[in-house]
């Protein structure tokens, strides 16, 4: 009857909750551990942009990867947002800072010129003490602030602007380039773009994937395109995954690509062995 049948379902509704809870737990006690050892479960891969005016790389993109021993493949999806809320993203994005910049070191010893971008998250935005870290690794590693590009995601700026703003105008003042990533999924797209100090706007993937045959997708791509002309801001599309996509960016004046077409994710071996192979990759390479 109803009385029975509405227990089960707080039966289930409870269990649906337990593991909810106990899978965020581990994440947190798992990540934790990952993060004060010898970082072993945490890695590094990258992904190429390309510039669609030269078809030569310009960038890669740094994401983060985790193999946990019980948990597996976990997406930066999913722990990223855990690793904010339990008070963990600083110590995450130091180990990214690290990792990062030598690798991008070891990138220009081997006579690439391509800038690395790195995902921050709105935490990290809104810590001074950022600044000073991110300094120090990179006159550590030789390099300049103009080596790097700064992810950050559109829905996070708006949280805090005030003080986003100041630390992203600092950074800015010292060299550093920013991209709204995501763009288009945000809730005040236009707002902040005046006055944040914003080199870059990255069109969400989910307006990407289907360019080559959503009327709207290509509708919205269009006016992304025709709004950053009128702030001077430089295009990048991510998620192209095929070759139509491509040639539609290239055609509508869109700057830079990214997605699955040109390349996946890589570790730094296989970003090597790609810059090898690649048509994309040649010019790039300067005279040693
Ligand atoms: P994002 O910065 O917007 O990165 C783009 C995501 O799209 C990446 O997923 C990438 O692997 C995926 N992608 C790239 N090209 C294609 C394509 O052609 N098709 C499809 N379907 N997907 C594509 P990933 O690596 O799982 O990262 C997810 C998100 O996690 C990132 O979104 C970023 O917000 C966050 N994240 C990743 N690494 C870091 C990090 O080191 N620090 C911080 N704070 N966040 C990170
Ligand atoms: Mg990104
Ligand atoms: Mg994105
Ligand atoms: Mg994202």
């Amino acid at each position: 009857d109803e009385n029975e049948r509405s227990g089960k379902w707080l039966v289930w509704y409870h269990e649906e909750m337990e593991q909810h809870y106990l899978r965020r737990l581990t994440i947190i006690t798992e990540l934790k551990k990952a993060l004060m050892s010898e970082h072993t479960e945490l890695s590094m891969v990258y992904q190429p942009k390309i510039n669609l005016e030269t078809s030569q790389i310009c960038s890669v993109e740094a994401l983060i990867r985790w193999n946990n021993k019980a948990l597996g493949f976990v997406p930066p999806d999913e722990f990223i947002g855990i690793a904010e809320q339990a008070g963990l993203i600083e110590l995450v994005t130091s180990w990214v800072i690290e990792r990062t910049l030598i690798d991008l070191a070891s990138f220009r010893e081997a006579g690439y010129s391509f800038t690395v971008a790195m995902n921050l998250s709105t935490q990290d935005i809104q810590h001074p003490e950022l600044l000073g870290r991110l300094n120090s690794v990179i006159r550590r590693e030789g390099l300049l602030p103009e080596d790097l590009e700064l992810e950050i995601t559109e829905s996070d700026l708006v949280e805090d602007a005030a003080t986003a703003t100041d630390n992203l105008t600092k950074l800015s003042n010292l060299g550093y380039r920013f991209a709204i990533d995501d763009f288009g999924t945000g809730y005040s797209s236009l707002a902040y773009l005046k006055t944040l100090p914003v080199n870059t706007i990255k069109i969400d993937k989910s307006f990407v994937l289907n360019l080559a045959t959503d009327r709207s997708d290509q509708q919205i791509v269009r006016t992304v395109l025709n709004l950053a002309k009128v702030f001077g801001l430089e295009v990048v599309a991510e998620g192209v995954e095929d070759e139509t996509s491509l040639n539609v960016l290239k055609k509508w004046g869109c700057n830079i690509a990214q997605g699955y077409f040109i390349s996946k994710p890589v570790t730094t071996e296989g970003l090597f062995e790609w810059l090898a192979n690649s048509p994309y990759s040649i010019k790039n390479k300067e005279d040693l």
